[in-house]
């Protein structure tokens, strides 16, 4: 299974009882967590990045890309190395989403000054990460992704040289888009998103966006004309309150659909079986109300395999298959939780929902997690060590 829109530092600022989306506006909310962003250190990079990347192996995630937009100056410039080192201590496969904002507040951004970069800042390090990480060869372990955080929080300018930068590489494109900001974007440019990125080159077949939960029949075609992916994020949906993404729609049009668990501050955990399973709920909630029917169960659980290798631009991943890389999760089904469920296994994940971790996690033909156990790393010292990092967060 392929993860495609995370963000792993929010695991650090995860059930909080002050941060209740159910009082908050998304203003208010911002008011309170970025505090807490800016004091992160490199050491909470690092092991806010093992945590979720721990859970998602736990629970069947062998290939994850996470969206790193949030770069405190004390934090320091290895943010991105870190996380490499983390993925590879555990055996994941991971795609380094290098984010960055470079609005300011002053400009009718939502970032405060200390997390802010300039866009010659932000596409030198999307370069020096590029050319020491990105291996684009079969099997791939490593690999960058350049996905400034949001047009909302971004000059022109940066996403134009985005676009530059990732096409030069041959490494793909993201952002966020169509998450609550289109008004906005429309008030500050004439356009909505999907229009303003499009008109900046920034659609197209290796390019996909996180949430679109608001955007019209007519930009949903745009995103099917052009190829660009959506990385569908369900559980936010739930918390933060916003309209159900249209994703029968989505997928009569053929667009390229995978999933993402997104970060835990709006969502706490990082359980992509657990998403495959909101995300067929959640359709099902509102199916009657809709004009397409709901995709099968079985077409959820290939959102984040075949789906999520695509958004990736990725052909080595993401189906079982002869020539394919070795990544695989395995589940005993015979424990009394899944009596009666054997009619149809392909159903299983996205209709009756699985509850613990896998027995097995497999990934490029290593073994990673089996039998309640991580083989690379002590899950007990894993877990001292995160916490001790997160009590330093804490005043
Ligand atoms: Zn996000």
């Amino acid at each position: 299974m392929i993860n495609t829109h995370h963000h792993f530092f929010h695991s650090f600022e995860r059930n909080r009882a002050a941060l209740d989306w159910t009082k908050l506006t998304l203003i208010e909310w911002l008011d309170l967590i970025y505090p807490i962003f800016a004091r992160l250190t490199e050491e909470c990079f690092y092991h806010a990045s093992l945590t979720a990347m721990a859970e998602l192996i736990k629970h069947g995630c062998t290939t994850a890309m996470d969206h790193q937009y949030c770069f405190p100056r004390r934090a320091g410039t290895r943010l991105i190395d870190r996380q490499f080192e983390a993925a590879a201590l555990l055996g994941l496969r991971f795609h380094a989403a290098r984010g960055g904002n470079t609005l300011p507040k002053s400009e009718g951004s939502t970032i405060p000054e200390e997390m802010l970069e300039t866009t010659d800042a932000f596409i030198a390090d999307c370069e020096r990460v590029i050319d020491a990480y990105h291996d684009p060869g079969p099997f791939s372990l490593r690999q960058v992704v350049v996905a400034p955080c949001q047009p909302v929080n971004c000059y022109k300018e940066t996403l134009v040289q985005s676009v530059a930068l990732a096409r030069g590489k041959g490494v793909v494109l993201h952002t966020h888009a169509g998450e609550g900001e289109s008004a906005v974007m429309e008030a500050r440019s004439g356009q909505r998103t999907v229009a303003y990125l499009e008109d900046l080159g920034f659609a197209g077949r290796d390019t996909f966006y996180a949430h679109c939960w608001e955007l019209t029949p007519d930009e949903l075609s745009r995103l099917a004309a052009t190829g660009t992916g959506v990385a569908h994020c369900p559980e936010p949906v739930y918390l933060v309150g916003a309209e159900i993404t249209d994703i029968p729609a989505m997928d009569s049009l053929g667009v390229r659909l995978s999933l993402g668990v997104d970060g835990a501050a709006s969502n706490d955990n990082s359980n992509l079986m657990h998403c495959i399973h909101s995300a067929y709920m959640l359709q099902c909630l509102v199916a009657k109300t809709r004009k397409h029917p709901v995709p099968a169960p079985a077409t959820f659980l290939d959102y984040a395999t075949k789906g999520g290798a695509s958004a990736l631009c990725r052909d080595d991943i993401g189906r079982l298959a002869p020539g394919m890389a070795a990544d695989l999760f395995a589940i005993d089904t015979r424990r009394m939780d899944y009596v009666g469920t054997r009619h149809d296994p392909l159903s299983l994940i996205a209709k009756v929902g699985i509850g613990s971790p896998t027995d097995l996690t497999m990934i490029n033909g290593q073994i990673v997690w089996a039998d309640g156990a991580f083989t690379r790393a002590d899950e007990r010292d894993l877990f001292d060590k995160a916490e001790q990092a997160l009590a330093k967060l804490d005043p």
